[in-house]
């Protein structure tokens, strides 16, 4: 059976406590590989590597030579484009088409897009007059943060992980990454591409595992890192961010939602279903970004229930080897039942089920997969667990509402602030409702259109921080204002 082994300093490597754990297909159930669990050892050796690294060619590169061995780690990932395509839906089970237009390229993009930032990126100077008439100058320079531990999540493998990847080896850092247990193989594969495309050894270093007592412990509480870059749940991003407050560390958090989607009586209502669909169902529901509580202007409301309802009954449920499927399963079987939990929950709180609710019908090969249907509830009082905690799975709840202000309010109620989507053909409606939402990104009449230019992060409790564009600089490179006086 395949072995999936850390990456650490240029070299593939198991572990020296011997420990392996399951890569488990979530569209069968079945173990198709053997993990190496990173102990405390693997994790320093890893974070040795960084260090060095920093020291080394690394780091006396130019910012034009670093962006050329970036560029090639892009065409490296799309030259082994199947082989990436076929590892990412080995692992999440998600449809190939999706990942084939999402995951693989936006992973390599994101490589491209941080070097052209670095290099065009400008610093800032000011001249200052001094009491004795000569002046001085300031001028700002960047430089790397150091050795950046990075911890990703599932849902989008490769696509988020290089989202910090990228930026972080653009500025000229180094990084460990500790990628999902679910999804280590993209991680793991990155090395390979790194390698060839001429990354010096130590640059780029992959440990895997798990959170608590794992890889994800160690990385956080390893001393010699200098910052975190995290995506995931909230409560694991409080976890890191009180490891990293030893030493005073900076953390960069992106962390859960609970989105809501306004629907206005004015809006185009074929546009509206057609990206409430996506936002809903897309990867199974699991997209941080996603909606999971819609609220419908009341003269629309039957009509939108009606057609969201056949737009979700029309989805193809399958594994990634059927071509025609739109709708695979979630990452794990522990997921499906946290995701189940939630459906009785709501059945519990007296929710209608206008679809959906448990789990398809499957053929018997595929009966052992993390397999939910797409759902949809009304009828659920404001303060359900449905409707106030994030669920991360293919479903939603549709309540009705009378007023922009009530909408906005409904919106706002909860303490996450990742995203918001809001439909309307009113084009003061929408800057003024957009204005007041309590979220990162608010998109107007789409969902998940993507400038890698702008920033991104949540407010709340959805995350510290934003990234993307020049605000990852931010992050990644320390400003140091040099004075001269003249
Ligand atoms: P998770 O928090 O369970 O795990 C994320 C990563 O953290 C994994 O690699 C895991 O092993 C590691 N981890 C867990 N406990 C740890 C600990 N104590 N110390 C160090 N590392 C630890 O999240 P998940 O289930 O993989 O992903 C789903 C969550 O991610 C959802 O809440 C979703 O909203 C969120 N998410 C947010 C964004 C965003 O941009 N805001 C994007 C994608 C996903």
């Amino acid at each position: 059976m395949q072995e999936i082994k850390h990456f650490i300093n240029g070299e593939y490597r198991g572990s020296s406590n011997g420990r392996l754990f399951d890569a488990v297909d979530p569209s069968t159930g079945k173990v198709f590989a053997k993990v190496h669990e990173a102990g405390r050892e693997e994790v320093d050796a890893a974070v040795k590597a960084a260090r060095a690294a920093l020291n080394g060619p690394w780091g006396k590169m130019s910012i034009a030579e670093r962006a050329e061995i970036l560029y090639r780690v892009a065409d490296g990932i799309n030259a082994r484009f199947e082989e990436f395509l076929e590892a990412e839906c080995r692992d999440t089970g998600k449809p190939r088409s999706l990942a084939s237009h999402i995951d693989i390229p936006r992973g390599a993009a994101n490589f491209k897009v941080f070097a052209d930032m670095v290099k065009n990126a400008p610093t800032e100077a000011f001249e200052m007059p001094t009491p004795d008439g000569t002046g001085a100058i300031n001028y700002g320079v960047r430089r790397p943060k150091g050795v950046i531990g990075v911890i990703s999540p599932w849902n989008l493998p490769l696509l988020l992980m290089t989202w910090k990847v990228g930026p972080a080896l653009a500025c000229g850092n180094t990084v460990v990454v500790k990628p999902s247990e679910e999804t280590p193989s993209t991680t793991a594969l990155l090395g390979e591409v790194m390698n060839a495309a001429g990354i010096p050894p130590g640059v780029y270093n992959v440990v895997h595992g798990f959170g608590s007592n794992s890889a994800g412990a160690f990385l956080t509480e390893h001393k010699d890192v200098d910052a975190y870059t995290f995506t995931g749940e909230t409560g694991t991003g409080e976890h890191i961010m009180r490891a990293a407050a030893q030493g005073v560390r900076q953390v960069s958090l992106e962390l859960g939602g609970k989105n809501a989607g306004i629907v206005f009586a004015d809006c185009d209502l074929d546009k509206a279903i057609e990206g409430s669909l996506r936002s809903v169902f897309a990867n199974s529901g699991q997209v941080c970004l996603g909606t999971e509580r819609l609220y419908v202007q009341r003269p629309i409301f039957e009509a939108f229930v009606a057609r969201l309802k056949a737009g979700a009954e029309s989805l193809v449920i399958g594994p990634p080897s059927d071509p025609k499927a739109n709708f695979g399963p979630l990452v794990s079987l522990t997921h499906q039942q946290k995701v189940l939990s939630y459906y009785q929950k709501a059945l519990d709180d007296g929710a209608t089920v206008v679809t959906g609710g448990g789990v398809p019908d499957m053929p018997s090969e595929l009966a052992g997969g993390a397999w939910v249907q797409p759902t949809i509830w009304t009828g659920l009082k404001d303060d359900s667990a449905v409707i106030t905690e994030e669920i991360f799975g293919p479903c939603c709840h549709i309540r009705p509402f009378d007023s922009e202000e009530e909408a906005i309010a409904l919106a706002n109620s909860l303490p996450y602030g990742l995203s918001a989507t809001l439909w309307t053909e009113n084009a003061s409606r929408a800057h003024r409702v957009a204005g007041q939402l309590e979220a990162g990104i608010v998109w107007v009449n789409s969902w998940f259109l993507r400038d890698l230019r702008t920033a991104f992060g949540g407010s709340k409790q959805s995350g510290i921080g934003r990234e993307g564009g020049v605000h990852s600089l931010e992050f990644y490179t320390e400003l140091k204002n040099i004075c001269v006086k003249l």
